[in-house]
């Protein structure tokens, strides 16, 4: 292991006693290892208020470099830097990613320890079982309830909004046409016409960014409410005449039977022969995402068209999506990105880092964890907990 500077941290390089408050919560950021990975979960800005806040902090060597962190501005946030993943969460009372551990790493991570990330909501059964044996206490920020309180900590929002903003780049990037209109002495260039479909948090952002590169916009949702919304970024909305039919709890939008789905994509076929890039975002929490743009429809596009389809983890917006690929069809190219707010690391991090600091803040008070289930925001996010399921967390207060 390459030596490590633990002039801060809880000692795990050598046999030294360590010179700290044994106390203080050391906090743990290793290097992200998923596939595509680019994010950190906390940039060293944030790690110098935790640091000034009394925690403690490791972070493994070159886990904020591809978000434009060196090990140099982490140890001057007042970080140690650790030479493996082993040693950076050694000891750790909170370890902090951006995506799920694997199996090595949870086995590496001490017993009770705290763990956040975007972590799911519990699909994934035999992650949360290698949790539960490790008895930790799995806080995860796609679960934080969307509640005005927790509106910090709603990473959710802020990674659509780089998706969405970077969906509009993919897709002028692939695109053979200008987004603005042009007015030279080669010619008028006509501006491209975007259609986003959904109008949540990625969709708005999408609308804002074609809008900024000077495309003419319309965009649908089924949620009525969002029409001013999408009015006042200078797109149309487009209306059917759906009532309050896909409105469902929370502001979110709920399924719709399969005649108004029909009439849906019957609405969308009619546009796209007018239309250069579609940038899709619909999805309905805990579902498949709603097919909107089928084979025929994209068929009937002009060859050069974009689709870019960021529900494609979900199962895609249209019926040709194919998740991580590029494919074309009938000359249009229908992309399926995967993970894209991990292509934005700089900004993603920032966003996240900010959205994970106040999630550990609010499990802690006074610089010591105080995990405490009468919370709303602690037991929506708590995936499992000293080896329980959430239904069976006490709601009692628990000092760590
Ligand atoms: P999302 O990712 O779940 O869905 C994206 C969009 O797809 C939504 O706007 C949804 O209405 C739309 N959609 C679903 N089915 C569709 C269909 N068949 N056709 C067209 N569009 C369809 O949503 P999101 O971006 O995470 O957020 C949705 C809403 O949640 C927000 O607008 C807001 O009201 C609420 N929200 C609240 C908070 C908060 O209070 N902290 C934070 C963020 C979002």
């Amino acid at each position: 292991m390459p030596a490590c500077d633990r002039s801060l941290a809880r000692s795990h390089c050598g046999p030294a006693p360590s010179p700290l408050d044994s106390a203080a919560v050391l906090i743990a950021i290793p290097l992200e290892t998923a596939p595509r990975e680019q994010r950190v979960a906390l940039i060293p800005e944030i790690v110098a208020k935790l640091v000034k806040a009394g925690f403690q902090a490791a972070v493994e060597t070159g886990a904020g470099l591809r978000a434009g962190h060196t090990d140099d501005a982490y140890r001057a946030a007042g970080a140690a830097v650790a030479g493996d993943f082993a040693s950076c969460v050694a000891g750790a009372d909170v370890v902090c990613k951006v995506r799920e551990p694997s199996p090595a790493e949870i086995a590496a991570i001490r017993e009770g320890a705290l763990l956040l990330g975007l972590l799911g909501r519990g699909e994934d059964a035999a992650q949360i079982d290698r949790y539960r044996a490790r008895r930790l206490g799995v806080f995860s920020l796609n679960a934080v309830p969307r509640i005005s309180r927790a509106q910090k900590m709603d990473a959710l929002s802020s990674m659509a909004a780089c998706a969405g903003y970077k969906a509009v780049l993919i897709a002028a990037s692939t695109s053979g046409k200008f987004f603005p209109l042009l007015m030279t002495a080669a010619g008028t260039v006509a501006p491209s016409r975007v259609l986003v479909l959904g109008a949540g948090v990625a969709g708005l952002q999408a609308i804002a960014t074609a809008r900024r590169l000077g495309a003419i916009v319309e965009a649908f949702d089924v949620r009525p409410a969002v029409k001013e919304e999408v009015q006042s970024l200078g797109a149309a909305f487009v209306e059917m005449q759906l009532g309050d039919a896909g409105v469902g709890a929370g502001g979110y939008a709920k399924e719709l039977d399969e005649q108004k789905n029909e009439q849906i994509r019957q609405t969308i076929a009619a546009r796209l022969p007018n239309t250069d890039v579609v940038i899709s975002t619909a999805s309905i929490p805990g579902r498949k995402a709603p097919l909107l743009v089928t084979a025929q429809a994209v068929a009937t596009m002009k060859p050069g068209s974009v689709i870019v389809d960021l529900a494609a983890d979900s199962g895609g917006n249209c019926a040709l999506t194919q998740a991580g690929q590029s494919v074309v069809h009938a000359g249009v190219t229908i992309i399926g990105p995967l993970d894209v707010a991990a292509t934005l690391p700089a900004h993603a991090s920032q966003m996240y880092s900010r959205n994970e600091y106040e999630l550990i803040i609010h499990l802690a008070r006074d610089g010591k964890l105080n995990v405490d289930f009468t919370d709303e925001i602690t037991r929506g996010s708590c995936l499992t907990y000293e080896g329980r399921a959430p239904s069976q967390l006490a709601p009692v207060g628990k000092n760590a």
